[in-house]
């Protein structure tokens, strides 16, 4: 596993300028401390992308203010653009999601989201995204 992790690394390392913090959550599969995100109160029109490849993941159009701390999604781009793991790490039994294209780590989807739409509530590391401003 560490060694699978290692490759992994240097792979992504050699793709992209993904800075330590990143390659933490991506790759290490960490999760940013709340409320210090820089999408967490960003309210701009357009989609949101992998920060270590570029694939679609979340529209501007399906975020919200959960309060949580960490940019909330109620829906994917599309839905083949990210796979979802059982996750039983810290003795809790979660659903991660990560990026279908490079398999880098992006967060968790909890089944607390808005009731009027999916009730989905994608909980998403800022450092795991982009950002492509809609023309
Ligand atoms: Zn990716």
């Amino acid at each position: 596993m560490e060694n699978f992790r290692e490759i992994e690394r240097n792979n992504m390392t050699e793709k992209t300028n993904l800075s330590e913090e990143q390659k933490r959550i991506l790759i290490d599969k960490g999760t940013e401390r709340p409320f210090t995100g820089k999408f967490l109160k960003h309210n701009a029109k357009g989609i949101y992308t992998c920060a270590a490849c570029g694939n679609q993941l979340f529209d501007s159009n399906t975020k919200y203010d959960s309060g949580s701390g960490w940019p909330s999604f109620y829906d994917v781009v599309n839905e083949g653009n990210v796979k979802l793991n059982r996750d039983s790490s810290l003795g809790m039994v979660r659903t991660e999601v990560v990026c279908a294209k490079c398999g880098g780590h992006l967060g968790h989807v909890f089944e607390d989201g808005p009731s009027n739409t999916t009730g989905l509530r994608y909980c998403i590391n800022s450092l795991s995204l982009d950002f492509e401003k809609e023309a």
